[in-house]
């Protein structure tokens, strides 16, 4: 409701002062009576932001392996992304990129994958007062290399693995050596083992979604922000924009069949949320985007 100053800011009239009596405004005389002041409106969500960055590039000569045959697509090198999650409750970063050694190469290298600036590096430029040991929460979409690239130097932070992901990251227990060695590394920090969907900050703005398939433990990222409206970063739930339209299921996937029941269950609730759906190593998209120090909110 408006009551209150802007009746008293038009010219006179009775009509205008029974109406202000009506409605109990009071002080139209003096005009800075804070009690006429229309209420504040419900107190504003503080913002929700999230960070992209460049974390590497992989390219190759075939894309057989992604159940693609080579003439269906042209596309052969794909981006390797990180995220920053800024909520007002703290902070979350969502997959790691590739190793920082890979910055060692010249451009390619001899492997397809490059790295120009590692993460760590990054971040120290953009200040945004985050660092490798500064995040409140970590979650990797799954444990392939190319997401866990920062995982040996983290410093800090909880961990939120799906059990499915744990056990393939430490077959003989977390106790013992990891299946990639980029992921020992995990067993310093606080961890929350997740079985599900998880809600990062309890108020269903941040949410892991776990689908399974790709790994015993992937998962996909929801975030509602308040600009850009729900979101939905894809993880290797697919690779390729093809793979999406055609639901194709790379050949080296943990579970064929788990992973296109995961593929129907995230494109339900992006239908259900109407939200927009980044396949993170869409290199073509990503280069429609903002990346740090911008963000999204
Ligand atoms: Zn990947």
């Amino acid at each position: 409701m408006t009551a209150g100053y802007p009746l008293c800011n038009m010219r006179g009239g009775l009509t205008v002062v029974l109406v202000a009596l009506l409605l109990g405004a009071a002080g139209c005389g003096g005009g800075e009576d804070p009690a006429a002041a229309p209420a504040e409106e419900s107190a504003v969500e503080e913002s929700l932001k999230l960070y992209v960055f460049e974390c590497g590039r992989l390219r190759f000569d075939t894309v057989e392996r992604f159940s693609i045959a080579d003439d269906e697509t042209d596309v052969r090198e794909l981006i390797v992304p990180c995220y920053v999650v800024d909520h007002p409750d703290g902070t979350l970063l969502w997959d790691g990129g590739l190793p920082s050694a890979v910055a060692e190469n010249e451009g390619w290298g001899d492997n397809n994958q490059r790295l120009d600036r590692t993460f760590a590096e990054q971040l120290a430029e953009y200040d945004l007062g985050v660092d490798l040991g500064s995040f409140d929460y970590v979650a990797f979409s799954h444990i392939h290399f190319d997401h866990v690239g920062v995982a040996g130097e983290l410093t800090g932070g909880t961990w939120l693995v799906q059990q499915g992901d744990l056990d393939a990251a430490f077959p003989e227990g977390p106790g013992a050596e990891a299946a990639e060695p980029l992921l020992d590394n995990m067993r310093n920090l606080e961890r929350m083992v997740l079985d599900g969907d998880h809600d990062v900050f309890g108020d269903d703005r941040v949410q892991i979604i776990s689908a399974p398939g790709h790994t015993p433990g992937h998962q996909v990222l929801f975030l509602d922000l308040a600009e850009t409206g729900p979101l939905v970063l894809s993880g290797d739930l697919y690779h390729f924009r093809l793979s999406r339209e055609e639901r194709r299921v790379p050949t080296f996937n943990f579970d064929a069949e788990m992973t296109l029941e995961s593929m129907e269950r995230v494109e339900t609730f992006v239908a259900e949320r109407n939200a927009t759906f980044w396949i993170e190593h869409d290199l073509a998209l990503f280069e429609t985007l903002r990346t740090a120090p911008a963000f999204y909110e």
